[in-house]
């Protein structure tokens, strides 16, 4: 069976992505009146689903959970109007042109046209991919420095990787912590000379060359890591309450390949200063936009930000 123009459900504001991002996107369209309707994506809730305390996050002075917080952006996104679905958007085509409407699919089959998109996709961690890491995320394994590393205050904790982002959050938790054991895969590290300079003068960060993570040890919560020198095949445990995964993020952008503007490493890339992509009425937001600050607060700071965007175009184009 053919599916027909008018088969096809018709919406002002199309929100794909459920974290901090998308939820404030919701709230801001809602309260215009734009009706807006998100599709959850595969994690609902997204990336703050799998963290534990949140005592960064401005207004919340005890701190919280990260999947309670994210339950109150639903709620708060759902007391104005915004439709709210399970369903993950599989592909998109903006060939309509500029101004035009755009179609959505959502799990392979469904497709809905909108007015205007606010993409807020988010990232995703990489993990190693071992039982145990996956086990204790949330309960002393993180991918997120920043945001877990008070935790570990004055403790002794390890982190994984050799790039940038592990060479600057182990420099992070080198002013926290006691001492934190970098573990690197290979005789080197990734990192610019600047970052890795950072990390090999602190006196309290001991880079472990040529070593893998065997496995975390540990049963409610992080009590070692098992780890083996891949040149001399020596295991040995290292005795860290936390664990910290810094291998890289990938954008969740795949679908918008060849569609929207990104950079070499899939982040979405926005005209400066504003949420609009290389196609009229589709905004961006969030850490799919976000190589750099990927905060929870950055990602809500840059929902608003679309929000505000597509009303202003929906408003110019005739469409509001
Ligand atoms: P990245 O540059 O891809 O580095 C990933 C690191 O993790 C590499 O050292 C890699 O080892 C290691 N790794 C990957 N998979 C691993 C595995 N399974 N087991 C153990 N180690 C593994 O990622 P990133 O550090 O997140 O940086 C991403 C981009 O953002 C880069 O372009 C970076 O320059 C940029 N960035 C810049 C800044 C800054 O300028 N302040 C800060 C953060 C990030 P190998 O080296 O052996 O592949």
């Amino acid at each position: 069976m053919s599916m027909s123009e008018e088969d096809i459900e018709h919406v002002k504001c199309l929100i794909i992505g459920s974290g901090p991002a998308g939820y404030a996107a919701a709230i801001y369209a809602a309260r215009a009146d734009l009706k807006p309707i998100m599709y959850q994506g595969l994690q609902p809730g997204g990336q703050l689903t799998i963290t534990n305390d949140v005592e960064n996050y401005p207004g919340y002075p005890e701190g919280t959970k990260g999947p309670d917080m994210m339950e109150d952006f639903k709620k708060q996104s759902e007391r104005f109007g915004t439709d709210i679905r399970y369903g993950m958007a599989t592909a998109v085509d903006f060939s309509g042109g500029n101004g035009q409407k755009h179609t959505v699919t959502i799990d392979g089959n469904k497709k809905v046209t909108a007015d205007s998109i606010i993409v807020s996709t988010g990232a995703s961690a990489k993990w190693l991919g071992l039982e145990s890491e996956q086990r204790l995320n949330g309960f002393g394994v993180s991918a997120c420095a920043v945001c877990d590393g008070f935790f570990y205050k004055g403790q002794d904790v390890a982190i994984v990787g050799g790039g940038d982002t592990a060479a600057e959050e182990a420099t992070y938790l080198s002013k926290i912590c006691n001492k934190v054991y970098m573990i690197v895969r290979r005789d080197e590290l990734r990192a610019s000379h600047v970052m890795q300079k950072r990390v090999l003068e602190a006196k309290n960060i001991e880079v472990l060359w040529n070593h893998q993570t065997v496995e975390v040890l540990g049963e409610q919560g992080v009590d070692g890591v098992r780890v083996l020198n891949n040149v001399t095949q020596e295991e040995r445990d290292l005795k860290v309450t936390g664990f910290f995964v810094a291998i890289g993020h990938k954008p969740n952008t795949d679908i918008f390949k060849g569609v929207l503007d990104m950079d070499k490493t899939g982040y979405l890339i926005v005209q400066p200063g504003s949420t609009r992509t290389n196609v009229k009425g589709v905004f961006a937001a969030g850490d799919a936009a976000d190589r750099v600050y990927r905060q929870a607060v950055t990602a809500a700071g840059t929902g608003c930000m679309a929000a505000l965007d597509a009303e202003r175009y929906l408003t110019t184009e005739g469409l509001h």
